[in-house]
């Protein structure tokens, strides 16, 4: 330690446990600027623990908070790719590995042009927790690149893929480093992502999650994260002795999440009404019923179209221009029941929290990850409606990634009902911790601070078994 590290670590031990945690907070701010969404994510995960840190002064004097907010190892480099008109392109890629205590790392990789490392390591950040509350032995880890692949050829994004792949392959590995996907890398850029590790190391092995079902992808993982999600939600209803049976909802984004929340709230008996792009969101006062939900599936899997085509082909459902500029979103103000955030982060301001809560909705639970800002979370506190974060609400994507290595490990593969019916375990066992856990540590029903300290109690107790590493 240098003599200036000692004086800080002497000058903390004064400190009242309130004070010690926004002074690491302020940590994070001062040694990594411009990373608000990193800043967001550790704020909100390091502001449930005081509880934790005041029963446990083990974790402090070991400094795990200073550990845990600095990853393990980062990596950015170079993409360089050919477009269709031979001209050379060149995109940043990254991957973060954050925290290995208690598995590989294991998180999606994003392709989107708004990405760069203070996002990712929001992502990387939150995964950690998040992996910790499957149950399961997976690290975190997120990565990705400001590629977009809108308005590119299948050709172009399989170049792309390949040049990042080029680099990526060296740092990842079935027991080191496992990716999967997120917005902008479904089950085809998985496919060429791993096609060109398997040209380069020679091996198949269960190196990415997501892969296809013949060549050793599992059943459900495509529906998981949006299936999950809906789990967590009905468990949310139940405890408050309510179903989602009947009940209105509010869906945003139109990709791989929301596609299977809509399929799975049409299972459980309820009415999704809108769905959203990053042009407008679509209101279908009628719900959307199986048959829209697969022109929508059609519309932006394999067509790659605008969801405004969905009101071009259902009249009476309205599409409304939405924009980056608005200070709310007209699909937080449509009155329903439930709300499903399932496109992307901070997309609820505190102006969309009051009109969800004005509008009389009563759960939200969060498919995309932290959609909510903080300010709209204390407004879902505040009001006292059902909230459920997304590192517990949307955990099934990854628990069922982990499913899909225990099949690759042990080369066979479960039925879709045998993982569907882990799947929906898991999610119950997740929502019941999160539940138990607030109680423990003297906030009943508040899932934010369940969440947070069980998947880091976990991780926490595994760093201090394994010594200053
Ligand atoms: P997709 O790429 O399949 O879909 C993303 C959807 O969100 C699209 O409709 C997209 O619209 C919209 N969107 C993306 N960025 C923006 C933006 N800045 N403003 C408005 N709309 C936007 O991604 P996924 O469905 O996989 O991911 C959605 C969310 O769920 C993300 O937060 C992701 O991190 C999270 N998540 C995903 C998991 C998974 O298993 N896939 C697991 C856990 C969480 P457009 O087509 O116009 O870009």
């Amino acid at each position: 330690m240098s003599g200036m590290d000692v004086a800080v670590g002497t000058q903390k031990k004064n400190m009242s446990t309130k004070d010690y945690i926004n002074s690491v907070v302020d940590g994070v701010v001062a040694k990594n600027p411009a990373e608000p969404e990193f800043h967001q994510a550790v704020r909100e995960v390091i502001g449930s623990l005081l509880p934790v840190l005041e029963r446990h002064p083990e974790y402090r004097s070991a400094r795990l908070l200073e550990r845990i907010v600095e990853p393990e190892r980062v990596f950015m480099f170079r993409v360089p790719w050919q477009d269709d008109r031979g001209e050379v392109q060149v995109n940043r890629g990254f991957r973060i590995q954050m925290n290995s205590a208690i598995g590989p790392y294991k998180g999606g990789l994003r392709f989107h042009p708004s990405v760069n490392l203070g996002i990712l390591k929001f992502l990387a950040f939150e995964q950690v927790f998040k992996n910790s509350l499957t149950t399961l032995p997976m690290g975190g880890g997120k990565g990705g690149s400001d590629f977009d692949p809108k308005g590119k050829s299948d050709n172009e994004v399989m170049r792309f893929a390949q040049s990042f792949m080029t680099e990526l392959f060296r740092h990842i590995g079935p027991d080191t480093d496992v990716p999967a996907g997120d917005i902008g890398v479904g089950g085809r850029e998985i496919g060429f992502l791993f096609g060109q590790y398997k040209r380069l190391r020679n091996e198949f092995t269960g190196v990415l999650t997501g892969k296809g079902l013949n060549w050793g992808g599992s059943l459900i993982r495509p529906e998981a994260t949006g299936y999950g999600t809906v789990y967590f939600a009905a468990e949310m209803l139940k405890a408050k002795g309510k179903s989602l049976d009947g009940k209105t909802c509010l869906v945003s984004g139109s990709g791989n999440v929301s596609q299977y929340t809509v399929e799975k709230i049409l299972d459980l008996g309820g009415k999704a009404i809108t769905l959203s792009d990053s042009n407008g969101m679509i209101h279908d006062p009628d719900g959307i019923d199986r048959e829209k939900l697969a022109f929508a599936m059609e519309l932006k899997n394999v067509r790659r179209g605008r969801i405004k085509e969905y009101a071009d082909k259902y009249p009476k459902a309205k599409f409304i221009a939405v924009d980056s500029t608005m200070d709310s979103n007209p699909l937080w103000n449509v009155k329903a029941d439930c709300a499903f955030p399932s496109a992307t982060q901070n997309e609820i301001n505190a102006k969309d929290a009051a009109n969800l809560v004005k509008n009389g909705v009563s759960l939200v639970a969060e498919g995309a990850n932290m959609p909510s800002t903080l300010d709209a979370i204390k407004i879902y506190l505040d009001a006292g409606i059902l909230y459920g974060p997304a590192k517990a609400a949307n955990a099934g994507g990854v628990a069922t990634s982990g499913l899909e290595m225990s099949q690759n490990s042990m080369r066979l593969s479960w039925t879709r009902e045998e993982v569907d019916q882990k799947l929906h375990n898991i999610m119950i066992a997740i929502h019941k911790n999160c539940y138990e856990t607030a109680e423990k540590y003297g906030t009943p029903g508040n899932l934010v601070n369940g969440a947070n300290i069980a998947g880091f109690l976990k991780v926490a107790d595994a760093m201090l078994d394994q010594g200053l590493v």
